[in-house]
This record gives structure tokens, C-alpha cells and sequence, in this order.
């Protein structure tokens, strides 16, 4: 497929350079790599097949979508703290049983750990809790551009009854571009200024309170100190992030890998990083190219 390289301002140095190097890391590779810079907000790097760069493709999230489910989880009044006890398999009303990420399964574990650790047991027992598709899909809508209610009921009458579990989980009835995991990753980071990159401008997502901003944020912050990321970034940059996996809906043998974050300095979000790879996996493949970019931002900035 076509690599296109670009760097967004054309005159900026370091935005070429940056690309050059997104670029070469995406050699041989299918997918998309995009760096914002959140001060102004301005996308700095956008690399990848031009089909995705456009958003003609779009792509299950996978477990990024989590983040999504959690803020609806919040929005709830689901209080974060409480626990679940992960045993691996979560029995769904009808008798059917889906399986956690992680054998043999997480234990007791709260919201932010679930967060840190894509515990989908957790994520599971949020429906059963109440969490409605309607409310998942109504913060979907706050963070990305998707089509209204019908298209998500369309996914239901389809998919039966694991259907919430596995929206829910960002694997069915939602499909999103690289591009526009940034956006959202980026109103994560920022406490809810969903960027507008072309204008350079933010607009404000408002939530119930502003104190879940902060854990999603804990979740995401510790998805890489203790969390399913914990080794593969260095300490001293700082970064927030989630992973995504998830089967193509035109080829399930073949799954996408999502990593969408951020680093900050002294509390402040820097760069947001989203990297997308078809025939790949968020933890295994996305997850460390986002960990090469992030040094390479740190390098550049000293
Ligand atoms: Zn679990």
C-alpha cells in the first residue's frame, strides 16, 4: 500500500523529521502513525496508507473503546472504587460466557485497575450494572464523529445477545479512524478539550464532574507503571495510555493493534501519539513503535 508522508505546516523542521522517522518505523507495515502537539493543538506527524489517512477506513477500536465505556460507567454514578472480582469467564445473562484478556483472570479489581489492566471482566459486569448501550453510545458521540442511534441498533439485531458485552468493548457496532482516536485520546489527556486540529482551536466536552477526568487519567497513567504496558515505556516520559486488539469486521483471522496516549511534563500533556497497525496487536506491536516515538520527542526537545 501506498506510504504517504507528511508533515502538518510543511515548513515546521522538527515536524518533518518526526515524520521521516514515524515513516520508517511503519516500513513494510500497514497502518497509521499520528503525533499531536496539544499546546496549539496541531497534528505534527500523520503517516500511514493514504486510505486510512483520509478516514475512507475505518477500524474497530478494540479496547481503547474502554476508555469510552468507563467515562459512560462514570456518567452512571458506577462508583469507581468498588471491585469486582475477575474469574476469567464473565456468564452473560442468556448462559453464554466471554472471556477476560487475561488468564486466569484479574481478581478483585476496580475501575482504574480495569482500566490499566483492560480487564473486559469488568468491563462486562458494567452492562449487567446497569451501563446502558444508550449511554455509551451518547459519550461515544461527545468524543467521535459516528453516525446517530439507528446504526448502533442495526449492530444489535445482528450480533444478539452478547452484543453490549461486546460493544461495550469496543469490538462490534462502532468503527473509528486513527485520526479520530486522537482527537479523543487527546480530550482525555486534556481533561475534555476535544482538539480542533485544522482550526488549532479546543472545544470544551463537559461531563457530570470534572473528577472523572482524573480517573480515567489514573487508569490510563497507570496502564504503563503497573498496568498491561508496564516495562515497554521509560519512566521519565511520563506517558498515559490504552491498547486496542480487534478482528477486522471483513477478515476476523486478521486483527488491528491500537496504542492511543500521551506524555506530560509536570502534570501537563505534551504530545499525543496514536499508533495503528493492521495484522498486529495494540500491546505487542502499537505499544512499543509509540514508545520509540515518545523518546524521540524527548530527544528532539533537548
Ligand atoms: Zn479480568
Amino acid at each position: 500500500m501506498a506510504l504517504v508522508l507528511f508533515a502538518a505546516g510543511g515548513e515546521d523542521s522538527r515536524g518533518q523529521s518526526l515524520s521521516d522517522f514515524c515513516g520508517a518505523l511503519l516500513e513494510g507495515k500497514s497502518g497509521a502513525i499520528y503525533v499531536a502537539d496539544l499546546s496549539a493543538p496541531k497534528i505534527i506527524c500523520a503517516v500511514g496508507d493514504s486510505a486510512i489517512l483520509s478516514g475512507t477506513q475505518k477500524f474497530p477500536p478494540g479496547s481503547v473503546f474502554k476508555i469510552i465505556t468507563a467515562v459512560a460507567a462514570l456518567e452512571q454514578g458506577i462508583d469507581p472504587r468498588r471491585q469486582v472480582k475477575c474469574t476469567y469467564w464473565y456468564e452473560i445473562p442468556d448462559g453464554e460466557r466471554l472471556p477476560c484478556s487475561w488468564r486466569p483472570g484479574h481478581g478483585k479489581i476496580d475501575l482504574v485497575d480495569a482500566v490499566s489492566k483492560s480487564c473486559s471482566f469488568y468491563f462486562y459486569s458494567l452492562i449487567d450494572r446497569g451501563v446502558s448501550i444508550a449511554r455509551i453510545e451518547n459519550v461515544a458521540k461527545m468524543f467521535f464523529d459516528i453516525p446517530q442511534s439507528p446504526y448502533f441498533a442495526e449492530f444489535y439485531r445482528e450480533d444478539g445477545a452478547d452484543f453490549p458485552y461486546r460493544f461495550a468493548m469496543g469490538l462490534t457496532g462502532v468503527l473509528v479512524s486513527p485520526k479520530s482516536v486522537l482527537r479523543m485520546i487527546t480530550a482525555v489527556a486534556t481533561g475534555g478539550e476535544l482538539p480542533d486540529f485544522e482550526r488549532e482551536k479546543y472545544d470544551k466536552i463537559r461531563l457530570s464532574d470534572d473528577s472523572e477526568w482524573e480517573i480515567i487519567r489514573e487508569g490510563l497513567r497507570k496502564t504503563t507503571t503497573t498496568g498491561i504496558c508496564a516495562g515497554i515505556f521509560p519512566d521519565s516520559l511520563s506517558v498515559a495510555g490504552k491498547t486496542g486488539t480487534a478482528p477486522l469486521p471483513e477478515n476476523p483471522a486478521i486483527t488491528c493493534g491500537w496504542f492511543a496516549g500521551y506524555c506530560s511534563t509536570e502534570g501537563k500533556p505534551e504530545y499525543a501519539v496514536v499508533v495503528f497497525l493492521i495484522d498486529a496487536t495494540g500491546y505487542t506491536d502499537a505499544a512499543p513503535l509509540a514508545g520509540k516515538i515518545f523518546e524521540f520527542l524527548q530527544h528532539e526537545r533537548k
